[in-house]
């Protein structure tokens, strides 16, 4: 393999938090960037998610329960995991993929990745705001997880006893019901029991991505709206161009595709086999009597909800389609009626900002980052429940390992050649 020489200009397509984290830790080591986005700034994923960046609850999404859900849910459409009968071919093998990592034992094996990524992932994001992003992070005091009955509350205990088994750390106490309602007082009569997580935190993850995007344009970026990337061209030791459906050209010394859950059209070219699926999720937000101060999540349901400065985002639901789909108003209409016992306070027809976008899903679990057959192509993506959580420390590993800086060994595991 040839090797590739420090860029001066990198191009990124897609300006998610996994491109613009890049671009803002290649600009960092003093690297030109070009971001370019088919619509514009946070306009997939890494808009309606809940803004986790939740170390405790940061875990592989292949394991033997999500399997479990998926098989009812063929049966059950309002089940929080949604699988459709399907003959699309490239679903299908992505499913039979990811079914072969819903075992306990690949589950600890990506659980150890994990344990590792999680303990340096928040540093990442101590950097960004040290270097000038000006929307930080808060901390969840408390971050609480509801139950309606004890019996569900040991599920997530258990499970946690796995994470601590695998290396990974949380921290946790148990709430009774007259706790958590005091803690919470938005709760509803639904809610039995909780747990209270600490050292967890969140963004607001619109105006976190857009300050981080004002960020780069501030050191002399180029963020592009509107340039739908059709093709990536390697031109040997001349560079690399992106060229966009309607003709129009960027020429730079190297790429990086965090194009999210579209990430396999433009990588494949260059030996990217591994699958990249869209997990569809869903979020609205309400307007609580009582606006929660810190997230709040309801396991059994699969619903995870988060403050937004003057709204309170309710989010949900993993919907294996393609990201094109539109959104389907009976996975809005699941999530709230999950959500309606274990709340008091909320008027839900009055919700607004319905959304739908695609988690990036591999069928490992784990992301891609990392050259590609080509040195002067990378791939940065993949990150599905958690690449708010992962983007930034994702955005560093990639920019150290194009300008020759050291990476944390764990970046092995994401190599998008696998
Ligand atoms: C309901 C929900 C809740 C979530 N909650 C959390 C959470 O609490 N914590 C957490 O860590 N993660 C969460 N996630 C996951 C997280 O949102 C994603 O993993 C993350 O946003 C992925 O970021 P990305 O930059 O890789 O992709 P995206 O944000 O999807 O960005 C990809 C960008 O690439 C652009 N693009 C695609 N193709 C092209 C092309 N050909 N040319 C040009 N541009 C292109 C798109 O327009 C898009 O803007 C959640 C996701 C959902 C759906």
């Amino acid at each position: 393999m040839s090797t590739v020489q420090r860029p001066d200009h990198v191009a990124i397509v897609g300006a998610g938090v996994v491109g613009l984290s890049t671009a803002w830790f290649l600009q960092e080591r003093g690297v030109r960037v070009t971001v370019v986005d088919r619509e514009s700034v946070a306009s997939d994923a890494s808009w309606g998610n809940a803004g986790w960046l939740a170390p405790a609850l940061t875990l592989p999404l292949p394991e033997p329960a999500v399997l479990k859900y998926g098989l009812r849910a063929m049966l059950n459409p309002s089940s929080p995991v949604y699988v459709p009968f399907t003959t699309d071919l490239r679903l299908v093998r992505f499913l039979v993929g990811f079914a072969r990592h819903c075992t306990p034992s690949r589950w600890e094996d990506a659980m150890k990745v994990y344990a590792e990524v999680n303990r340096i992932s928040l540093g990442a994001y101590d950097e960004l705001a040290d270097g000038g992003v000006r929307e930080h992070t808060h901390l969840a005091d408390p971050f609480l997880t509801a139950f309606k009955s004890d019996e569900d509350r040991e599920a997530l205990v258990d499970e946690f006893r796995h994470v601590e088994a695998a290396g990974g750390e949380v921290e946790y106490d148990r709430v009774d019901r007259d706790e958590i309602h005091s803690l919470e007082p938005s709760l509803g009569n639904g809610v039995h029991s909780g747990l209270r997580l600490r050292n967890q935190r969140f963004i607001d993850p619109p105006r976190f991505v857009h300050s981080l995007a004002d960020a780069v344009r501030a050191r002399g970026g180029d963020i592009r709206s509107g340039f739908d990337v059709a093709a990536v061209q390697d031109r040997g030791q001349s560079g690399v161009s992106l060229v966009s459906a309607t003709g129009d050209a960027v020429a730079a010394d190297a790429v990086v595709i965090a194009s999210g859950a579209r990430l396999n059209a433009l990588a494949r070219p260059f030996g990217v086999r591994a699958l990249v699926q869209a997990g569809r999720g869903y979020s609205f937000s309400v307007q609580p009597e009582q606006m929660p101060k810190n997230p709040i999540y309801f396991p059994t349901q699969r619903v995870a909800c988060t403050p937004l400065h003057d709204r309170f985002r309710v989010a949900g639901m993993m919907e294996f389609r393609s990201p094109d789909a539109p959104l389907d108003p009976r996975r809005v209409r699941a999530i709230i009626e999950a959500a309606t016992p274990m709340f008091t306070g909320i008027d839900w027809e009055s919700r607004q900002e319905e959304w739908v976008g695609s988690r990036p899903c591999t069928t490992d679990g784990l992301p891609l980052v990392g050259a590609t057959r080509s040195p002067r192509v990378h791939v940065a993506g993949g990150h599905g429940m958690w690449g708010i959580a992962l983007g930034p420390l994702t955005g560093r590993m990639m920019a150290d390992s194009m300008t020759g800086g050291e990476v944390p060994g764990v970046m092995r595991h994401f190599d998008p050649l696998r």
